[in-house]
């Protein structure tokens, strides 16, 4: 068993020398910077929670490939159950960090590639599974985090990407020799990249037989020659660098998204999982954000639970939680958030294996608990939001509340009822801030809108999973038109 404990991993990125930029300056640090190290502690979270006995069944699986114990983060869903299980232990994550703990989109990238590499070498005679296989067993001895990255820069959305001004604008294939591949382009949004081992970069849509330059997906250490990465702003994020806990909200966790530039990155065959095999470019996808859809059923509701507890939490501190109208709007909030869940057990336990024996969720179930989770924390964050009122956004910092002068006066007229202090009510008044209107609420509202897909990629997915034809079958045959 080679899993990593929460310090081996932190001690692990160190040794690694990525190129990284924060706001105009290169980085040569970036585990300890203030700004990155809540995101780094929440993925590190993935390690810790693995070491702990009473989460191993969340958190651990048995290899299929080697019959070792591995962090699920890197397994490969070989039943229902793991499908379940998966989103079980994301839903805890989200609980414990309330906030995007990025190990997923890595998890979701292994799982998808397997089963498409094995059907791609079934028609075409590749040898992509095998390739892939051995790295995934790097991956798991190893216990590494591994991005997936998928978002192309994409230009003018009217254009294919062999149409672009800018053949960049798309990651391709610039070179391809004895020893491997040269690519280029860049990806945005990447979920966790500085806190990343590895990166697996995917193509982003369906490609036709002109784009085979662009039909590439691959893996590489995200310290390779040719990768920078430009760290992703986040509204309120200098709080962080104030020295104040309680502003922050959410001190010790948050999540971070970059831009990844793939600056002719050289990738070795044996790092190669499709190189111009564009029929499968579509399906890579599909699958890919199949995964990732169902992923948001269990991540954001543990977000969600944290959200619903701090608005609770605040009614209590202000003497409003008995009034009927917040107890209800608490049962809304609950409603809306175990209704997303729902759909990522759904999903999940309508999963079937796949022909390489991984499973894949039921794609149909698992738009539609995307296409939820497109607008449901907007919605729980506008109860929370209605239950908090308007100190939310007018709140004086914690300087002021700790200042000789005017500190005695903002704790005699913020205190509220008696068994909560005054401190205790800011603290979850920042929470709710955090995660509605900070940092935090770029993960649980507007990457729920846009993370795995914005709402009309799922909707086109309903359109054609649903099988209309049959629902018009049923209606005519009760309406006496058809036996
Ligand atoms: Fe995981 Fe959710 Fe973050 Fe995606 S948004 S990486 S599913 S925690
Ligand atoms: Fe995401």
């Amino acid at each position: 068993m080679a899993l990593m404990s929460r310090d081996d991993y932190i001690e692990s990125l160190r040794g690694m020398n990525k190129r990284v930029f924060i706001m105009g300056q290169e980085v040569t640090n970036p585990v300890d910077h203030p700004l990155v190290r809540p995101s780094l502690n929440a993925c590190a979270m993935t390690y810790e929670l693995a070491r702990q006995p009473e989460y191993a069944g969340l958190m651990l699986a048995t290899s299929n490939l080697t019959g070792q114990t591995v962090n699920r983060f890197t397994h490969l869903h070989q039943s229902t159950a793991d499908l379940v299980a998966k989103v079980k232990m994301q839903r805890l994550l989200g609980q414990m960090t309330g906030c995007c703990f990025q190990r997923c989109v890595g998890l979701d990238a292994l799982n998808a590639l397997d089963s498409v590499t094995y059907d791609m070498d079934q028609a075409l005679g590749t040898r992509y599974h095998a390739t892939f296989r051995h790295y995934l067993r790097q991956v798991q001895e190893r216990d590494l985090v591994v991005d997936g990255a998928m978002t192309d820069a994409k230009g003018d959305r009217q254009l294919r990407p062999s149409q672009q001004a800018d053949p960049d604008l798309f990651v391709h294939i610039v070179e391809k020799t004895s020893d491997g591949l040269v690519v280029r382009g860049a990806k945005l949004h990447q979920t966790g990249a500085l806190n990343s081992h590895e990166i697996i970069v995917m193509p982003t849509q369906t490609l036709s037989e002109k784009e085979r330059d662009y039909a590439v997906a691959f893996a590489v250490p995200a310290d390779a020659p040719g990768i920078v990465m430009v760290y992703g702003r986040q509204p309120s994020d200098t709080r962080r660098l104030e020295d104040s806990q309680l502003d922050v909200g959410n001190p010790q966790f948050g999540g971070h998204e970059a831009v990844i530039i793939l600056d002719d990155v050289f990738v070795p065959w044996e790092r190669v999982f499709m190189a111009g095999e564009y029929a499968f470019s579509g399906l890579l996808v599909e699958r890919f954000a199949g995964y990732h859809r169902q992923s948001y059923g269990g991540c954001k509701t543990g977000v969600g639970d944290v959200l619903i507890g701090a608005a609770q939490a605040v009614a209590q501190a202000q003497g409003t939680d008995k009034a009927s109208h917040i107890k209800d709007k608490i049962v809304e909030m609950i409603h809306l958030n175990e209704t997303m869940y729902a759909c990522g057990i759904a999903c999940s336990a309508e999963g079937q294996a796949t022909a390489s024996g991984t499973y894949l969720v039921n794609l149909l179930l698992a738009n539609v608990c995307k296409l939820n989770v497109t607008r449901f924390p907007y919605e729980i964050a506008r109860l929370a939001q209605d239950i908090a009122g308007g100190l939310l956004v007018t709140l004086p910092s914690e300087k002021d509340l700790a200042h000789p002068e005017v500190g005695p006066y903002l704790k005699k007229y913020l205190h509220s009822v008696d068994r909560y202090t005054t401190e205790e009510r800011c603290r979850m008044l920042r929470l709710m801030e955090n995660l509605t209107l900070g940092p935090g609420a770029a993960a649980y509202l507007t990457e729920s809108m846009h993370g795995a897909g914005s709402p009309q990629a799922q909707r086109i997915m309903l359109a054609r999973l649903a099988d209309l034809e049959e629902k018009v079958r049923l209606a005519r045959r009760l309406a006496g038109i058809e036996q």
